[in-house]
């Protein structure tokens, strides 16, 4: 496979971006070789700046559910684009893509949109300790919010990809309000609500977790935190950035019927543009200002070219489309489980539905540590082999597979024919 155009580009990019990269785990670092860079992408297809064609199971790491390009969705960016890029004043298309996150996500009537995920779930844990006037988070190992500094400790993917564990920058302060539990683990809740419970703003997660592969909530875990945060005052946020949209239209919460106060929104709503969204009851969104006193803002919120693309995108989510993408995300593991089986490695291929992961280890993980000390160098082998065959996985063993409804039958059959190949070449290390 010829590289040499992506090769060049990733020298001059080194020189003027810090890495070659505006986003770290686009480097390749944890699994090394050189980070195509993408010419353009037609469907369940990325194409290279090489002219190499690979079927897409990153997706632009979540956003794009429809595929690359879809024609509702550029159409409609493109018709908001002609009217003008950003007016900085109220438009009926935020009012349009609003009522379709309200309708859409069970827990939110009121809902603010802003820019990007780290935005959202920044808000939203000011939100909380501004509506609870408390100060203090319980936040999962492994989980991953954004990066603002009081939420990037033990944050998962991409963090734990460059191995380091909260960031320099981020001062002791910041994250001194941050507890840390290990995900799926009751006691350790249980002790943090005893001990602080009165002084807990929030308890934060991320309802399915996939920034550190994918560790699904054991059972009943999910009502478990409501009853722990009832019990204790602070506020239930979840962080379906990644799950909202994919698993179910109305996300983790409409999967797992359990209600949040606060949902982080971002990815698919944003239709591949830069738009994220926090929302929640009325009466707990009416404490952000103008209404009530705690202050959020933004210049480019609700962007008319995004939330045309947003909407649009929304629009065309149906009952169909997450038939589809069980449809082929269970192929694929399927696939992906027997190629790895008949190659005799010990590997696990984790699906929730419509999201999947391959770890290489003895036993599927339930917790951060259990996917920290898998076996990242066979996934490097395994990532590599799937390249070089013409399927684009994510370039780390912390992150999770995104398929698409543009992901047919014929692109299924080549993804489980490429990791046969690809288990063999791991199993040949
Ligand atoms: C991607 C992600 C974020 C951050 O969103 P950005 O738009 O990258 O800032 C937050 N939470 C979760 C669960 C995510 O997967």
């Amino acid at each position: 496979m010829d590289t040499t155009r992506s090769a060049a580009l990733f020298d001059r990019a080194r020189a003027v971006i810090p890495g070659g990269v505006n986003s770290p785990v686009r480097a390749f670092s944890s699994v090394g070789g050189t980070p195509r860079f993408i010419a353009r992408g037609e469907g369940g297809e990325l194409i290279d700046v090489d002219g190499n064609r690979y079927i897409d199971l990153v997706n632009s790491w979540g956003p794009l559910v429809l595929g690359h390009a879809r024609r509702e969705v550029r159409d409609a960016a493109v018709a908001a684009l002609e009217r003008g890029s950003s007016f900085g004043a109220p438009t009926s298309g935020e009012v349009e893509l609003a009522e379709a996150i309200v309708d859409a996500v069970p827990s939110i009537e009121k809902v603010r949109l802003v820019n990007s995920g780290t935005e959202a779930g920044m808000s939203a844990v000011r939100l909380a300790r501004g509506a609870t006037g408390r100060a203090k988070l319980l936040k999962f190992v492994g989980h991953y919010h954004g990066h603002s500094d009081a939420l990037l400790v033990a944050a998962g993917s991409g963090v734990a990809t460059l191995g380091i564990p909260g960031s320099p920058g981020v001062t002791a302060g910041a994250v001194a309000d941050t507890i840390l539990v290990p995900w799926n683990d009751r006691a350790a809740v249980s002790a943090v609500v005893d001990e602080h419970g009165d002084d807990l703003a929030a308890i934060l997660c991320e309802p399915v977790p996939a920034n550190m592969n994918l560790v699904p909530p054991e059972e009943g875990f999910l009502a478990f935190l409501r009853e722990q945060a009832d019990r204790s005052g602070a506020l239930l946020v979840f962080d379906e950035v990644i799950s909202g949209f994919r698993l179910a239209r109305g996300g983790a919460q409409e999967l797992h019927g359990v209600t949040p106060d606060v949902t982080v929104l971002g990815k698919i709503v944003g239709g591949g543009f830069p738009l994220a969204a926090f929302g929640g009851p009325a009466a707990l969104m009416d404490h952000l200002a103008p209404d009530g006193p705690v202050y959020q803002a933004g210049t480019l919120s609700g962007n008319p070219v995004a939330v045309a693309a947003g909407a649009a995108q929304l629009a065309l989510l149906t009952d169909d489309v997450y038939d589809h993408l069980e449809v082929a995300t269970r192929a694929v593991a399927d696939g992906f489980a027997q190629a790895l089986a008949s190659a005799g490695l010990r590997a696990q291929v984790v699906r929730h539905r419509t999201l999947a992961g391959v770890v290489f280890a003895d036993r599927a993980p339930t917790r951060y540590e259990d996917v920290a000390a898998a076996d990242h160098d066979a996934y490097a082998t395994f990532f590599h082999a799937m390249l070089e065959a013409g399927v684009y996985l994510a370039p780390s063993g912390y992150e999770v597979v995104f398929t698409s409804l543009a992901l047919d039958e014929g692109a299924v059959a080549t993804v489980v024919e490429a990791a046969g190949r690809a288990a063999a070449a791991v199993a040949a290390r």
